[in-house]
């Protein structure tokens, strides 16, 4: 803590070269964030503390982002565009980034109070400053809240953050003292750059460096004020019952090849009860265009970012649900609940080592075969297969021969050339491959293994053993009978 005198001649000396009231209070080393707005709630004359000095809407450190004039501008900006918006969310915080010169400017005026006001190095520390930031945010905050209805946090961490970015004319020039302090920087000075040669240089040869005291700033500085609220993540699960639908909008020479994606139908719902600006859809791995997900479905996560409604009650995650349900009569969903970021790496861990359970329709290409020569598939128990890479895929994936693991199968004639082929099979096997053998490219297959030729006709995936989104307690996502509950009007 400074003594009175000491305050007023830091204060007189500030304000002689060109700070504002809060700038100058702030190099008084005042900590007291509730200071500041005590102080800007006087009258505007608090601009101008002696009738002979200029406006100082320009204050040399803060380019005048403190004054109320300031202050009120972004505020009402900010409550403008909240309003139409219409987050849902109840508590923002603000944001503000500042040219790199700042920086610079801070150290400067540091560095003249120390050289001409006897006392002020020993009693205020550089360090002890408060952030410009913070200032900032406790003047405008309250403004912001009353005026948007909402509550302000000022900490960093709200979900809804008001973003203003200022930019200033001069501020490339400025900076380039920055190159001098350490020599062999790069051309773009960013902020850490700039601190840390600041703080690494000794006081003499900053001195010599920078302009001490700064002079005034060459242009008034640009504001851009963006508001965003974070992601939220919808996780579910999902059964695909379509052999013509990809999972993921599929697009050969820039033409449409499906009607439309399984990710298009599950997301445009979200998107349009959300309103978010994007949306990103992952899965706890995919199926080919022809091949159905059936059982309890499969495990996916929506990212949905800059979302205007994110409040969601579980009524409204179950009405989103019997939404998404009504788009396709061959997509269904369950489970649709909100997780957090965090959660949503269940997603991915462990995808190899989970196991999934599959039924192929396979047909003989030697001939009629009777049932008890399927036995060799049924006596297989923990059967090792090696696989390169398949044909179909090579053109996106690299070249390698994995060992995967086949739990166990079942066989259930059909015809005498047909047969349905349960089994559950380690992750990321390829269960054609299994069936055809794709030119002796996978070993064992089931041709090697029952002596013959064979195709696969159909595939279903039955079941992805991972064990995340957890299942909700809910009628509605638990008809197991494909299409079945796909409401009236539905498939318009
Ligand atoms: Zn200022």
């Amino acid at each position: 803590m400074i003594d009175k005198e000491l305050r007023l001649q830091v204060e007189q000396e500030c304000q002689k070269i060109g700070c504002c009231i809060h700038c100058s209070r702030r190099f008084t080393g005042d900590r007291v964030l509730d200071n500041y707005v005590a102080k800007s709630t006087d009258s505007a004359a608090d601009e101008e503390p002696s009738a002979k000095k200029p406006k100082l809407d320009l204050c040399v450190f803060c380019f005048g982002v403190l004054s109320s004039s300031c202050v009120e501008y972004l505020s009402s900006k900010a409550v403008s565009s909240l309003e139409a918006a219409s987050y849902d969310e109840p508590v923002f915080t603000t944001t503000l980034s500042m040219p790199v010169c700042t920086l610079v400017r801070d150290k400067s005026l540091y560095l003249h109070l120390k050289r001409s006001v006897p006392g002020y190095g020993e009693k205020v520390r550089f360090t002890h400053l408060l952030p410009l930031k913070d200032i900032w945010k406790q003047l405008i905050n309250g403004r912001i809240a009353s005026g948007a209805g909402k509550a302000a946090d000022n900490g960093y961490f709200a979900e809804l953050m008001v973003n203003v970015e200022m930019a200033y004319r001069g501020d490339r020039r400025e900076v380039e003292v920055i190159s001098k302090l350490r020599p062999g920087g790069r051309d773009l000075v960013t902020r850490t750059m700039a601190d840390s040669a600041l703080e690494a240089s000794p006081e003499a040869k900053l001195l010599h460096c920078l302009t001490v005291p700064p002079g005034p700033p060459v242009a008034p500085p640009t504001y851009q004020l963006t508001c965003c609220r974070n992601a939220i993540f919808v996780a579910g699960r999902y059964n695909k019952y379509s052999r013509n639908m990809s999972q993921t909008p599929w697009h050969v020479d820039g033409a449409r090849r499906t009607e439309s994606s399984l990710q298009e139908v599950i997301t445009d719902p979200l998107v349009s009860l959300t309103k978010a600006s994007g949306v990103r859809f992952s899965a706890s791995g995919r199926e080919d265009v022809d091949v159905r997900t059936l059982g309890r479905g499969r495990p996916f996560v929506a990212e949905l970012a800059d979302p205007h409604v994110a409040q969601l009650s579980a009524e409204q995650l179950r009405q989103l649900q019997r939404t998404v349900n009504a788009v396709h009569p061959e997509v269904r969903v369950r489970d649709l609940q909100l997780v957090t970021r965090e959660q949503t790496a269940n997603l991915k861990e462990g995808e190899e080592d989970k196991t999934k359970s599959y039924t192929a329709l396979v047909q003989s290409l030697s001939g009629p075969l009777a049932p008890e020569r399927l036995a060799p598939l049924a006596a297989a128990r923990d059967l090792v297969i090696s696989q390169q890479t398949p044909v179909r895929v090579l053109h996106r994936r690299p070249m390698a021969t994995r060992q995967k693991t086949v739990l166990w199968m079942r066989p259930e004639p059909v015809t005498d050339t047909l047969f349905k082929l349960h089994l559950q099979t380690q992750a990321g096997t390829y269960i054609k491959e299994f069936v055809h053998g794709d030119f002796g490219r996978t070993e064992p297959n089931v041709g090697t293994l029952l002596g013959g030729k064979f195709d696969i006709l159909a595939l279903d995936v039955e079941s992805i053993e991972l064990d995340w989104p957890p299942a909700l307690d809910d009628e509605d996502g638990d008809t197991a009978e494909p299409c079945a509950t796909v409401e009236p009007g539905a498939q318009a």
